[in-house]
């Protein structure tokens, strides 16, 4: 198989933790025989130095000829001062926007050899394994109008307003992996009170007629956020819309332990998709040879599952993960309390990987 892969590392841990991903790809390519063209590209911070803006031109059309996206992380002290169309968050977020990823997937898998970092018990936390769903581009945090109003501006407004179709598509997206993973999705909404959420679940409901398969179950979220902490086992993919899907998923991040595990693929009808890790850049520990590089590299596996079919590819990539994980290899950030495991360096966990 021949692929191009834009690759923007963008700021912070973003390059460090970038580099040990391709080179687990390099060794997914040498074992099967692929071809994976890199092809690297500015963004964040990095791009506002270099060029004058967090989301270059060729930046995006580099995107948009290739078939998928690995971004490492945007931010940083440097630009926080900066105004708002020169933050380097704002790249992040017109990648998105102009490439119309409209559906976030964030897995949220426990590893049974990392019990002793997670904060929750052990009898909560094991066999975890879920991917949440949210949408990306709509709701609350795009509705129109969005003001202060009143005399002295006492009046604060923001608009919570979906299409149909918006739901409809991130829905579809949702029941797909339910179907090719364990049956059962969970749509979180708020429908005794809004009618945004109202609509939602009459859309799901419309929906799931074409996926005899999958069990679908409406939760609210007040009570999904509860589930989350104390029965996390029983859900499956959970599809919510933006905010709600933003808040759970920072929620549920913390039953593997470290932010530094996580990855994120962000996706719209097509095979394209933009995986970059759930953590940001990192400035505390940039530079340093200590970030954890895992959540980028299982980032690479999401793109090997979603945008290149690539299954077998990824699973040994994640089996992999799990082996040194188990041989005891750690990063500072899964280190523990009791400091009983060997500290690694950022290139030293990756270079185990590929091994
Ligand atoms: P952003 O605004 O870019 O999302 P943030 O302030 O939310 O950034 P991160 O940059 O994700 O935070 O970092 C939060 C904390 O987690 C920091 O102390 C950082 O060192 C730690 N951290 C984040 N990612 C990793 C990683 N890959 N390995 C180790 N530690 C990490
Ligand atoms: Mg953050």
């Amino acid at each position: 198989m021949k692929k191009q892969v834009a690759v923007l590392p963008g700021d912070g841990i973003g390059q460090e933790v970038l580099n040990g991903a391709l080179d687990v790809l390099k060794a997914v390519e040498d074992q099967y025989g692929h071809e994976f063209e890199i092809v690297q590209g500015k963004i964040g911070g990095a791009a506002i130095d270099h060029h004058g803006t967090p989301l270059p031109r060729e930046t995006l059309d580099l995107c948009k000829q290739s078939d998928a996206v690995l971004l490492g992380a945007v931010g940083g002290p440097k630009w926080e001062d900066n105004p708002v169309d020169l933050r380097p968050e704002k790249g992040l977020l017109g990648l998105r926007k102009e490439l119309g990823l409209f559906a976030n997937f964030r897995p949220v898998k426990t590893f049974e050899s990392l019990q002793d970092a997670s904060p929750m018990k052990p009898s909560v936390v094991k066999d975890v394994d879920f991917v949440i769903v949210r949408e990306l581009t709509s709701g609350l945090y795009f509705g129109e109008p969005r003001e202060r109003r009143g005399k002295n501006r006492e009046i604060a407004v923001d608009t919570l307003q979906y299409e149909k179709k918006e739901i409809e598509k991130v829905v579809h997206k949702a029941f797909q992996l339910a179907s090719e993973r364990r049956k059962k999705l969970t749509s979180v909404d708020k429908a005794n009170v809004l009618e945004s959420s109202r609509m939602w679940r009459e859309v799901v409901n419309e929906v799931a007629t074409e996926y005899p398969t999958v069990e679908v179950e409406h939760l609210l979220v007040d009570a999904a956020a509860m589930k989350l902490v104390y029965q996390p086992k029983q859900f499956d993919v959970i599809v919510t819309e933006n905010m709600f899907g933003d808040i759970l998923s920072d929620e549920a991040s913390m039953l593997t332990g470290s932010l530094g595990m996580l990855p994120s693929a962000s996706l719209r009808e097509d095979t394209f998709g933009v995986y970059e890790p759930v953590h940001g850049s990192a400035p505390d520990i940039a530079g340093r040879n200590l970030a954890n590089p895992l959540g980028m590299i299982q980032s690479v596996a999401m793109m090997l599952r979603h945008s290149f079919g690539l299954h077998e590819e990824a699973e040994m990539i994640d089996q992999a993960i799990n082996e040194v994980l188990k041989a005891g290899y750690r990063t500072g950030d899964l280190s523990g309390h009791e400091k009983i495991h060997p500290v690694v360096k950022t290139d030293e966990m990756s270079d185990f990987v590929v091994e």
